[in-house]
């Protein structure tokens, strides 16, 4: 996602501001990431979710007039499966995860949830179907309750505690002096990149959605912290519509459908298996992350 640099005590004086203000929390997170240039309407209908289906329908986009980003780009996620892409940095991966949030609209093609274009459906209940594990994940100033709970304000503290047990951070919560009560963010504990993606997937967990968006959710950790939260990032996408946006491709194998995408177009498409067989820019890509995994220096392809 695109890096808002905020000092952290910026954050948490916009935050409280924002809590004063009884602004969402959900929408708020979102803003400080990034701004999106699609606000609320009066009137919209909220989106309804049937099976989740998620369709992008020859997309096309920029940000700028005078440079495409995307080109045509085509996929459908069927309910509960996934799809992953794969691509260079800058080759339009997360854009794709900014226009399913609806960050920016569309400027060719659609975008289909359940049948229903998302321009046509109110932003807020859009995104509240949708689950965000970003890259680096932003903790509030706050205690490790608050920032598990954040979007959740009906969640009871056996909610909270429930989904940091399945994200696997219960027990270090608990070794902690002040367990779920402990501060975290500027002022209090630090947070290793692992536990923080972990507090990332309980607060994913805890908001239940029907569709998934990864971005890159394990680019910031070592390779021995991406395997060991790999099972829980497995298992919160189980069942659910996701989109996965890997920069290692360990993390896609399994995927029901892998697009690798180049300056803004679909290059090749297929399963792991199929695009080894094929040969082709995937098959290389493979090739080269297994020779630099021999070596033990975790190489990004983004
Ligand atoms: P990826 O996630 O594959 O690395 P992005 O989707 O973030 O790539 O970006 C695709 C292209 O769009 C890049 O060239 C990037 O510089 C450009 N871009 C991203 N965000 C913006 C923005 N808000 N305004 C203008 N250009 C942007
Ligand atoms: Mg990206």
């Amino acid at each position: 996602m695109l890096q808002v640099c905020l000092p952290l005590n910026a954050l948490g004086f916009v935050y409280r501001e924002a809590r004063d203000a009884l602004v969402n929390a959900e929408k708020l997170f979102e803003l400080l990431r990034e701004q999106p240039e699609i606000k609320e309407a009066p009137g919209m209908p909220s989106l309804r979710i049937d099976r989740a289906e998620v369709v992008f329908e020859h997309v096309n986009f920029h940000y700028d007039p005078a440079r495409p980003i995307l080109h045509d780009v085509s996929f459908r996620i069927a309910p509960g499966q996934t799809v992953a892409v794969v691509g260079g940095s800058g080759s339009g991966k997360s854009t794709l995860a900014r226009l399913l949030l609806r960050f920016y609209d569309v400027t060719g093609g659609r975008i289909l949830i359940d049948g229903q274009d998302i321009r046509h459906v109110s932003p807020t209940s859009l995104r509240r179907h949708i689950g965000v594990v970003p890259q680096d994940t932003i903790l509030f100033n706050d205690t490790i309750a608050y920032n598990i709970g954040y979007g959740r304000n009906d969640a009871s503290n056996e909610d909270v505690i429930a989904a940091a047990k399945a994200a696997h951070i219960h027990d270090f919560i608990q070794s902690l002096p002040q367990g779920y009560a402990t501060e975290v963010g500027e002022r209090g504990v630090k947070l290793s990149g692992g536990e923080k993606q972990r507090i990332a997937i309980a607060r994913a967990m805890l908001k239940n959605p029907s569709i998934l968006i990864f971005d890159e959710a394990t680019s910031a950790l070592d390779t021995q912290s991406e395997r060991a939260i790999q099972s829980e990032l497995d298992r919160l996408s189980e069942n659910r519509t996701s989109l996965v946006i890997a920069h290692r491709l360990s993390t896609v194998v399994d995927a029901d459908e892998i697009i690798v995408l180049q300056h803004g177009r679909v290059m090749e498409r297929g399963t792991h298996e199929k695009l080894l067989q094929q040969n082709g820019a995937y098959a290389g890509l493979w090739q080269l992350q297994l020779r630099s995994d021999e070596q033990e220096s975790p190489t990004a392809l983004s």
